[in-house]
C-alpha cells in the first residue's frame, strides 16, 4: 500500500475503493511491527484497531461515516482514553488505566477516528528527547542514532515513519513542535485554552495544550477543528466559535511578516540559518515585505518558563503519592515513608528535580524572589510578543538552533533546556505556533521552521503555513 501523507488521499482511495479502513490498518500495523525497534509505540491496539476499521468500512457503505473515517491516530501516553493504559512514561502511574476519555480524544472518536496506540514520551512531558520514558529511548527514523527529539518524540517518530498517519501530543513549551521539525513534519500547538484539557495529565497547567502532529497542514487543521471549543469538563476551555479551519486554507490577503533577530544569531546551527534565510528570500520574491524585529526580553525566556513550569508541575504531581494512583513502594512500614519511597522510587531523576526546583521557588521566603517576580515577567514577555503581533501578523523563527541531536549529548539538565529557547516563547504568551518543515542539513537532518500567530489567529496561522510549506515545495511530511 502507498504511503499516505494527508487523510484527503485516503478517503479518495476510500471512496474509489481502492483500499478499505480494515485494509489500511493492517499496513499500518505491518509498518508498524517492522520498525518495532524505534520503539514508538508503548502498546499497539491492534484487535481493537482492526474491529474499528471493519465498522467504519461498513458505515462507508453504509453513509454513515464520520469525518475522520480512514485517520488512523497515535495518542502520546498522557491522554486519558478510558479502559487503557496511561502511564504518563512514568514508574509512578504503574499498571494505571483511565477511567474515562479525555473531550478531545472523544470527539474524534465520535468523528469516526481509529486509534492504534499509546506512544511514549519523556517521562510526565518533561524533556526535549524522549530520553526520560520509563519504556527506554526513542529512536528518530531519519537517523536511528539521534533523539526524535521530545517530549513527543514518539509522536513525532511514528508519524515520520508512517507508523500512523498523525498523533495527539502536548505542547507545555514545545514538545508538539520541536519533535516534529526532528523528524520533518508538522507539529501545531494552538492557542492556550483552544482545546479542553479535560482528560490531559496535567504538567503545567498554565502553559499545557493538546496539539496535533502530522504529516499535512490539512490534517492539522482538520484536526484541531474538530477537537476545538467548549467543553462541559474544563472551566478554562475557550468559548469562542470554532472556525472551519480545514475548509479556510487559502491566504485571503498577503498577511504581514517579520522574523526574529535571534533566528539568525549566536548558537543557531549554520545550515539552519541558511535554510531559514532561504525562505525568507523566497517570501520577498512573493512580494512580502520580511522585516526583523527584535525581542528584548530573550534572555529572560528559559529562566521564566522553568521557573514557572516546576512551581506548576511540583503542584500537579503531588497527587501522585502512592494512595491514589499506581505504584507504591513495598518496603514501607509507616505512612510518610510510604509516601517518600513511592515518590523516590516511582519518579525518574528529571521529574525529581523538577518537583524540587519547583517546590524550593514557591517556598515561603523565595516565592516573592522566584515565582511572584517571574509571574510578572510572564506578563511583559506576553506584552511585548502581543505588541509585536499587533504590528506583523506572522513571526518567523526556527523551531530549534539544531536538528536532532545524537541520543545522550546532552547530559545536563541545563544544557537540554537550553534547546528550548525557541519554542518557550509561544508557550509563556499563550500564542498559536506552528512547525513545518524547512529543507534538510548536510546529513540530510530535517530542519524546522516555526511560526507564531496572536492568539485564536489559527485560520490565518494555517493558511499561511500550507502556503509557505508549498512555496518550500514541502507541504508534506519530509520523506525518509
Ligand atoms: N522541553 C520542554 C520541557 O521540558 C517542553 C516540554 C513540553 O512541552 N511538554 O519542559
Amino acid at each position: 500500500m502507498r504511503n499516505y501523507d494527508s487523510l484527503i488521499d485516503i478517503q479518495g482511495d476510500l471512496a474509489s475503493g481502492t483500499i478499505s479502513c480494515e485494509g489500511l490498518v493492517k499496513s499500518y500495523l505491518e509498518r508498524i511491527e517492522e520498525k518495532k525497534h524505534l520503539n514508538a509505540f508503548i502498546e499497539v491496539y491492534e484487535q481493537e484497531a482492526l474491529l474499528q476499521a471493519k465498522a467504519i468500512d461498513r458505515k462507508l457503505q453504509d453513509g454513515t461515516a464520520g469525518r475522520l473515517a480512514g485517520m488512523v491516530l497515535g495518542l502520546k501516553d498522557v491522554l486519558c482514553h478510558k479502559d487503557h493504559g496511561l502511564q504518563a512514561s512514568s514508574k509512578i502511574l504503574d499498571g494505571f488505566k483511565s477511567q474515562f476519555t479525555s473531550s478531545a480524544v472523544q470527539k474524534l472518536i465520535d468523528e469516526d477516528v481509529i486509534i492504534i496506540g499509546r506512544q511514549s514520551c519523556d517521562e510526565f512531558a518533561m524533556g526535549s528527547s524522549n530520553e526520560t520514558s520509563i519504556y527506554g529511548k526513542v529512536l528518530n527514523p531519519h537517523d536511528e542514532e539521534r533523539v526524535p527529539g521530545g517530549s513527543s518524540g514518539a509522536s513525532a517518530s511514528a508519524v515520520a515513519a508512517n507508523l500512523c498517519l498523525a498523533s495527539l501530543g502536548s505542547d507545555t513549551g514545545g514538545s508538539v513542535r520541536q519533535p516534529a521539525a526532528f523528524c520533518g513534519v508538522i507539529g501545531l500547538k494552538p492557542t492556550y485554552s483552544r482545546i479542553s484539557r479535560y482528560g490531559l495529565t496535567a504538567y503545567a497547567s498554565s502553559f499545557d495544550t493538546i496539539g496535533v502532529i502530522s504529516r499535512s497542514v490539512e490534517d492539522a487543521a482538520l484536526l484541531l477543528e474538530l477537537m476545538a471549543g467548549k467543553d462541559d469538563f474544563d472551566s478554562t476551555v475557550s468559548q469562542k466559535e470554532v472556525p472551519a479551519y480545514s475548509q479556510s486554507l487559502k491566504i485571503e490577503q498577503k498577511p504581514t511578516v517579520a522574523y526574529l533577530k535571534s533566528a539568525l544569531g549566536e548558537g543557531v546551527e549554520p545550515k539552519v540559518k541558511e535554510q531559514f534565510l532561504a525562505t525568507l528570500t523566497r517570501l520577498k520574491e512573493e512580494g512580502y515585505q520580511v522585516e526583523e524585529v527584535e525581542f528584548s526580553l530573550l534572555d529572560h525566556l528559559l529562566p521564566t518558563y522553568y521557573i514557572l513550569t516546576t512551581a506548576e508541575a511540583s503542584s500537579n504531581l503531588s497527587r501522585f503519592d502512592g494512595v491514589k494512583y499506581g505504584y507504591r513502594s513495598e518496603s514501607t512500614e509507616a505512612l510518610e515513608s510510604m509516601y517518600k519511597k513511592s515518590r523516590f522510587e516511582g519518579f525518574g531523576e528529571e521529574v525529581r528535580k523538577r518537583i524540587m526546583l519547583g517546590t524550593f521557588v514557591l517556598s515561603a521566603g523565595y516565592f516573592d524572589a522566584y515565582y511572584a517576580k517571574a509571574q510578572k515577567v510572564r506578563r511583559l514577555i506576553r506584552d511585548e510578543t502581543l505588541a509585536l503581533l499587533a504590528k506583523y501578523e506572522m513571526l518567523l523563527l526556527p523551531t530549534s538552533a539544531s536538528t536532532a541531536f545524537k541520543i545522550g549529548e546532552h547530559q545536563d539538565s541545563l544544557s537540554m533546556y537550553m534547546t528550548d529557547l525557541f519554542t518557550v516563547q509561544a508557550s509563556l504568551a499563550g500564542i498559536p505556533a506552528i512547525s513545518i518543515p524547512n529543507g534538510v542539513d548536510d546529513a540530510k537532518l530535517p530542519i524546522g521552521l516555526q511560526i507564531m500567530a496572536a492568539p485564536f489567529e489559527e485560520t490565518k496561522l494555517l493558511a499561511f503555513s500550507k502556503y509557505l510549506a508549498s512555496l518550500n515545495k514541502m507541504d508534506v511530511a519530509i520523506p525518509l
